[in-house]
C-alpha cells in the first residue's frame, strides 16, 4: 500500500533445503507489480531447482502483507496477477508454508490460502477488506476461503470486510497452528521440512472440503447475505461475493476462478470502486498531522458535561483505554452522565457485542465529579457543556485556573468562536476545537478545528487522539459551523426551498435517499429533534440577512411542539411507536399554507431536480469553505460530509462527485438557479475559477 523507493526485492537463502522467500515491500509488504512478478519468478525457480524441497513464504518487517497496491488500481496493472502467484503456490508439487505474522490482509491472505500450510503469530490478524473499496477477493479468495472454513463464515468476513484475530482463524480453520512470534520461521521451515519428508502430495485448499455439504452452504449464503442486505443497498461488490460464493459451491473449481476474475474485473471497472477507493486516500490524507510536531502525551482526559455529547465521549475515551474524568454542575446530574455511558455498555454487553469483563473495566476507569479540582492534572479536558458562550467562557476560565500547565483544553462547540473562547485563558496555545458528532462513541468525524493561536503540538496531540478513538479526523479552521455544519446549514436551506415551491418533505426525502443519502433531510430532522434548530433560528432572528429568502414550515411546525420523533410527530407522525413514520396531511397544510402566504405557485419537481437542487448548494458552500481556507483540501470536505453527514460513501463524498459531473455543469446550473434567487444560488469563485482554467477538484487534492 505504499509507493515506497525502497528496493523490492525478496531475500532467500536455503536451509537444508528448504528455501525462504520474504517479501520486503516497507512498510506493508503490499504486493505491487513488481513484487508479484518477482515472487512469481522466485516460486516457479524453486519448483524447477532439484535443490529445494519445500518453500516457507514470509513478510519482512512489521506484516506479512497487507495486500494489493491500492494505487495501482485503476491503473495497468501488470501480469502475473495476486490470483496466479496464488495458483503457482496451491499447484506446487512442493509443499509450500506461509509464516504469518502482523497483519495478513486482502492479496497477502490469498497467497497465504493458496498455501499447504498456514502458521501464525498470536498477535496475527486476518481480513478480506476489499469489498470496503468496491472489489472482492480477486486472487482466489472467493473460492478458497469458504473451502476452508465454510460458506457462513467465508462470507461474513468477505461481505464485512473486518479483521479477526489469530485466535478465531484458529477456531475456524483459516491457519493450522499459531505460534510464539520468536518462534514463527523456525515452526515453519520445521513444518516445511516434516511435509516434504512425508512424501505425500501437498495438501491444496482446492481440495478442502468446506463447502461438501451444498445444500447447506447454499442456505447460509442466502442467510448471510439477507442480513447484510441492508447495508449492501445499492452496492455492487457485496452482490458479486455472494455471487462467487455460490459458484464456490457449484461449479469446478477452475472455471470458478475465471468467474472471479469475470466479477472482480466488473468491481474494478465500476464508479463505486472509484468512489471507494478515493475516500479511502481521502481518510488517510486527512488523518495525517496538517503540523509537523512531536504529540503531547495523554493518558487521562477530563469530560466536561455529560449530556448527549460528553456521555458518547466518554465512551468513546474508555473503548479507547483513557481514564476519565466526568465533571457536572451537581450531584445528579453526575449521576444521570454516568449511568448514560453505563446505559451504553450495558446495550453493547445485551446484544452480545461485548462482555461483562470489558464493560466492567471500562466502568473502573471513569468517575464523576462536580470539583473542577478533580482536573489539576488530566492531560486533556473535553468540554461539551450547553453551546453558550458565556456558559462556555466561565468553564474555561475555570480550567485555566486548575489544569496543569501544558494540559490540553478542547471544546466540542458546534458553531461558537473558538479564538473567542481562547482568549478567556492565559493560554490560548493549549486551546483547540475537538468537534464530535452524535452519537460521538459510534460516528466517525472528528472535526479538529484550528484557532489563530494555537501551538502545533497541540494540533499534532488531536490527530494522534483521533487515532487512538479510531475517527476519521479532519482539520477545520473556525468560522461558523466550521466544515460540516456550515455546509449542512446551506443545503438544508436548499431542501426547504424545495418544499416551499411545490415538492413535499417526503418526495425530498426519498429522492435523497435514493441518491443514497443516509437518510433525508427531514427524516434526520425528526430524528435530530427540531427544537434544537428552532432554538437556535431564534437566537440569530435579529441578525439574520432581511434579504434572505426565509421558509418559516419549521418554526410552524416547532410551534405545535411537533419536534420530531422523540415528541411522536415531525415532519412525519410517529402514532403507536412507529420508528418509520408516516406522511403527515397537517404538515402538508402547513406547508401549503406558507406557500399561499409568500404567494408560492406550487411546481412538480423531478428526483433529479431535487437532488441536483440540494448537493449543488452543497457543493457551492463546499468550494466557499475552500475559498476561505476552513478546509485544507476538496477530499477533507469528501471525509467531513461522508463520515459525519451521511453524504453516499460509494461517491467518494460531495467534491469527487462534482468531479464527477464537470465543473463547468455545475456553474451552469447554478448560474440558472441564481435567476430565482441570487443571492443564495452565486457560484463560488472558485468554482468560477476551476471552469476558467480547466481544472477540477482533485487537482486541489494534489497540490495540498
Ligand atoms: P446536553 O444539553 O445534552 O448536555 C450538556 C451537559 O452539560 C448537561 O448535562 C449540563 O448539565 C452540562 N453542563 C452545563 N454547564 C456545565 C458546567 N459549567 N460544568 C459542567 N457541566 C455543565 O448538550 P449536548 O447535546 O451534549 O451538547 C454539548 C455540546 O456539544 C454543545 O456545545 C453542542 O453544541 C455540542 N455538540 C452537540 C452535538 C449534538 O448532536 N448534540 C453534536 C456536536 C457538538
Amino acid at each position: 500500500m505504499n509507493e515506497s523507493s525502497t528496493p523490492r526485492v525478496l531475500h532467500e537463502h536455503a536451509d537444508r533445503k528448504i528455501l525462504v522467500l520474504t517479501i520486503d515491500n516497507p512498510p506493508v509488504n503490499a504486493l505491487s507489480n513488481a513484487i508479484r512478478r518477482e515472487l512469481f519468478e522466485r516460486i516457479q525457480a524453486a519448483i524447477d531447482n532439484p535443490e529445494v524441497r519445500a518453500i516457507v513464504l514470509q513478510g519482512n518487517g512489521r506484516c506479512f502483507s497487507a495486500g494489493a497496491e491500492i494505487r495501482e488500481f485503476g491503473k495497468i496493472r501488470d501480469k502475473p496477477w495476486t490470483g496466479e502467484v496464488a495458483r503457482l503456490i496451491e499447484t506446487s508439487p512442493k509443499p509450500v508454508v506461509s509464516a504469518l505474522h502482523g497483519t495478513v490482509l486482502g492479496g497477502g491472505l490469498e497467497l497465504a490460502l493458496g498455501s499447504h500450510y498456514r502458521i501464525c503469530t498470536r498477535s496475527s490478524t486476518f481480513g478480506l477488506p476489499e469489498v470496503r473499496l468496491g472489489l472482492l477477493p480477486g486472487g482466489g479468495g472467493t473460492q478458497r476461503l469458504p473451502r476452508l472454513v465454510g460458506a457462513a463464515n467465508a462470507l461474513g468476513l468477505m461481505l464485512q470486510g473486518d479483521q479477526v484475530d489469530s485466535e478465531r482463524a484458529m477456531g475456524m480453520g483459516l491457519v493450522d497452528e499459531v505460534v510464539e512470534a520468536s518462534d514463527l520461521l523456525a515452526c515453519a521451515q520445521r513444518q516445511a521440512a516434516a511435509l516434504a519428508a512425508s512424501g505425500s502430495p501437498p495438501r491444496r485448499t482446492c481440495d478442502a472440503a468446506g463447502l461438501a455439504k451444498r445444500e447447506e452452504s447454499l442456505s447460509e449464503v442466502d442467510k448471510v447475505f439477507d442480513a447484510f442486505a441492508s447495508k449492501a443497498r445499492g452496492l455492487v461488490a457485496p452482490r458479486l461475493i455472494a455471487e462467487a460464493v455460490r459458484q464456490a459451491i457449484h461449479g469446478p473449481f477452475c472455471q470458478n476462478l475465471r468467474f472471479e476474475a469475470e466479477v472482480f474485473h466488473q468491481c474494478l471497472s465500476s464508479p463505486q470502486r472509484e468512489g471507494l477507493i478515493h475516500i479511502f486516500l481521502a481518510e488517510r490524507r486527512a488523518a495525517r498531522s496538517p503540523v509537523l510536531a512531536r504529540p503531547r502525551d495523554i493518558a487521562s482526559v477530563g469530560v466536561i458535561g455529560g449530556g448527549t455529547m460528553g456521555s458518547g465521549i466518554a465512551v468513546s475515551l474508555l473503548d479507547a483505554g483513557y481514564q476519565v474524568v466526568m465533571v457536572e454542575t451537581n450531584a445528579a446530574a453526575v449521576q444521570v452522565g454516568l449511568s448514560r455511558v453505563a446505559g451504553t455498555y450495558d446495550r453493547l454487553v445485551k446484544s452480545g457485542r461485548m462482555t461483562a469483563d470489558r464493560r466492567d473495566a471500562a466502568m473502573c476507569r471513569i468517575r464523576g465529579t462536580t470539583q473542577y479540582a478533580a482536573l489539576a492534572e488530566v492531560d486533556l479536558v473535553i468540554e461539551a457543556a450547553f453551546e453558550d458562550m458565556d456558559v462556555k467562557k466561565k468553564i474555561f476560565t475555570q480550567l485555566d485556573d486548575v489544569c496543569r500547565e501544558g494540559a490540553i483544553l478542547a471544546t466540542n462547540t458546534s458553531y461558537l468562536d473558538i479564538n473567542d473562547i481562547a482568549a478567556s485563558t492565559r493560554r490560548p496555545q493549549d486551546v483547540i476545537g475537538l468537534h464530535f458528532f452524535s452519537p460521538a462513541n459510534i460516528m466517525k468525524l472528528l472535526e479538529i478545528v484550528v484557532p489563530d493561536k494555537v501551538a502545533d503540538d497541540v494540533v499534532a496531540t488531536g490527530f494522534e487522539l483521533a487515532r487512538a478513538l479510531k475517527k476519521a479526523p479532519v482539520r477545520a479552521g473556525v468560522c461558523d459551523g466550521f466544515i460540516g455544519n456550515r455546509i449542512l446549514y446551506v443545503y438544508r436551506e436548499a431542501a426547504s426551498f424545495l418544499m416551499e415551491d411545490g415538492a413535499s418533505p417526503y418526495e425530498i426525502d426519498r429522492a435523497l435517499e435514493a441518491f443514497g443519502f443516509a437518510m433525508g433531510p427531514f427524516r434526520t430532522a425528526d430524528l435530530t429533534g427540531g427544537d434544537i434548530g428552532w432554538a437556535t433560528r431564534k437566537r440569530k432572528a435579529a441578525t439574520r440577512d432581511p434579504r434572505a429568502r426565509y421558509v418559516r414550515v419549521a418554526d410552524r411546525i416547532c410551534e405545535k411542539g411537533w419536534f420530531g420523533q422523540k415528541a411522536g410527530r415531525g415532519y412525519y407522525n410517529y402514532a403507536n411507536g412507529s420508528r418509520q413514520g408516516q406522511p403527515d396531511d397537517e404538515v402538508m397544510a402547513i406547508v401549503e399554507a406558507e406557500r399561499r402566504e409568500h404567494g408560492v405557485v406550487a411546481r412538480i419537481f423531478s428526483s433529479e431536480e431535487i437532488v441536483e437542487r440540494y448537493v449543488f448548494a452543497l457543493i457551492n458552500e463546499a468550494a466557499k469553505v475552500l475559498e476561505d481556507g476552513i478546509a485544507l483540501r476538496p477530499s477533507d470536505i469528501d471525509v467531513a460530509m461522508v463520515n459525519g453527514y451521511g453524504f453516499p460513501r460509494w461517491r467518494g463524498g460531495p467534491m469527487k462527485y462534482a468531479d464527477a459531473i464537470g465543473v463547468s455543469r455545475l456553474v451552469a446550473a447554478l448560474r440558472e438557479y441564481a435567476k430565482e434567487d441570487a443571492m443564495f444560488w452565486e457560484p463560488a469563485s472558485l468554482l468560477v475559477q476551476l471552469m476558467e482554467t480547466g481544472k477540477n477538484f482533485e487537482s486541489l487534492n494534489e497540490t495540498r
